[in-house]
């Protein structure tokens, strides 16, 4: 069964992302629920990340099975009746983006994440997404503040000139 009309799939495919999925607010809700902090729809990053960590440098995406080719399931494995090379193809070129994008952002440094559409109502992989998650430690972003605190232990800063008035 194919739920998705002609005119929302070619918006779809046109690179237009539908934010705010079910799937998504259901892996949100749960990793907030669980007291990690993120943003959303990041859209300076390749792939434009679904949740970023960015204390961990960590992007997550949340894919819909079918538009993503997802391994686990069998909407991944879904063929549409009508004009199946066409979005076959269509699905291909997706899973390559997809690729292209998660090493683009390992070349920047970032970790990534995929969660599967077809995994967000299982709570022993919501589980294992925290976890994983949690594995990545934050980078302290006081590494920099920290020195500039001990060096202004260490010199004092110059007395304010006094103000004109
Ligand atoms: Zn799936």
């Amino acid at each position: 069964m194919d739920m998705v009309t002609p005119a929302r799939r070619s918006e779809i495919m046109a690179g237009i992302r539908s934010k705010d999925t079910a799937p998504e607010l259901a892996v949100r809700r749960y990793l907030h629920a669980s007291g990690l902090r993120y943003r959303v729809h990041n859209q300076q990053l390749p792939g434009r990340p679904d949740l970023v960590f960015s204390e961990r440098r960590l992007c997550l995406f949340v894919h819909g099975c079918f538009w993503h080719g997802c391994p686990h399931c069998r909407d991944g494995a879904r063929e549409v009746k009508s004009n199946t090379s066409y979005w076959s193809a269509k699905i291909i070129r997706n899973k390559n983006r997809d690729a292209h994008n998660q090493s683009r952002l390992a070349v920047l440094g970032w970790h990534v994440l995929t969660i599967w559409a077809c995994q967000v109502t299982d709570p022993a992989a919501l589980k294992l997404l925290a976890t994983s998650i949690r594995a990545i430690p934050p980078i302290k972003r006081s590494s920099s503040r920290g020195r500039a605190r001990s060096a202004s232990v260490a010199e004092p800063s110059p007395p304010e000139a006094p103000s004109p008035n």
